[in-house]
């Protein structure tokens, strides 16, 4: 058995590049709820990959990165309607910064909302009062303090670790475990220096199966793409060890 782990960027009215449409991301979501599908908390995929918990078998963990403000308004109500959980990955810093003002949510494609990040980051990324309305759906983890975009300070890696760890605990209150790497860029040196920091669960962009082997640092994730029917046939293939490290080797399909 494995469990696959689903990869969401944006959600907004428009499908364009990383972001599902409404339409797409509810038809997706209603396909999970009504075909018995399971989505996991973090923690119980945590526990799942170190072999301490067995879930049921149409089992997948939601993951969305950076924290795009269009989760809360567009993911959040359709996740909370269907009665499905997810986990969303943090740039701690850019949640402070969008937390120091009030601003307008404007629906941007991925390019704009990027290069609205410095300027006016509260109209494009979750504030904390959001993301405290959002803990009934969503678990929330880290994803570096700057995602290495030099949006508002340069930091060193040592600094992406400890400053992202210490803003969850202050925030919201545990020591967090799981990391998930921007833009999927690490190394054997940075993997050493993420565990030595605390974290324990590695998060990838990488195509592949998760099994319940203790297996940590490299946990993969598949981009999503459109609809349900794509959904299925991918749950199908990557729920299964073999055919999913079959097409894991396959780039796009
Ligand atoms: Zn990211």
């Amino acid at each position: 058995m494995s469990v696959p782990v689903l990869m969401y960027h944006h959600i907004l009215p428009q499908s364009s590049f990383i972001t599902s449409s409404v339409d797409e991301f509810r038809e997706q979501m209603s396909f999970l709820a009504q075909n018995g599908w399971t989505t996991l908390t973090s923690d119980e995929f945590y526990r799942y990959k170190k072999g301490e918990f067995t879930p049921p078998k149409k089992s997948v963990l939601i993951t969305f990165d950076d924290g795009w403000r269009d989760n809360y308004i567009y993911a959040y109500p359709i996740l909370k309607e269907f009665g499905l959980k997810a986990t969303l990955f943090l740039i701690t810093e850019w949640i402070e910064k969008a937390s120091e003002c009030k601003e307008n949510f404007e629906p941007m494609k991925h390019k704009e909302a990027k290069k609205e990040v410095s300027q006016h980051p509260a109209k494009v990324i979750l504030n904390w009062d959001e993301i405290e309305t959002m803990k009934d759906v969503f678990d929330f983890h880290s994803h570096t303090y700057t995602h290495r975009d030099n949006c508002f300070d340069t930091v060193t890696w040592k600094d992406e670790f400890q400053k992202s760890r210490r803003m969850m605990q202050k925030r919201l209150g545990f020591d967090d475990l799981h990391l998930c790497w921007p833009r999927g860029i690490y190394d054997e040196t940075l993997m050493k220096q993420a565990q030595e920091e605390g974290f324990e669960i590695l998060y990838t962009i990488q195509r592949g199966i998760n099994k319940p082997d203790g297996k940590m640092d490299e946990i993969k994730r598949i981009a999503v793409k459109k609809g349900a029917k794509w959904l299925k046939k991918t749950l199908f293939i990557f729920s299964n060890d073999m055919l999913g490290s079959l097409y894991a080797r396959i780039k796009n399909d």
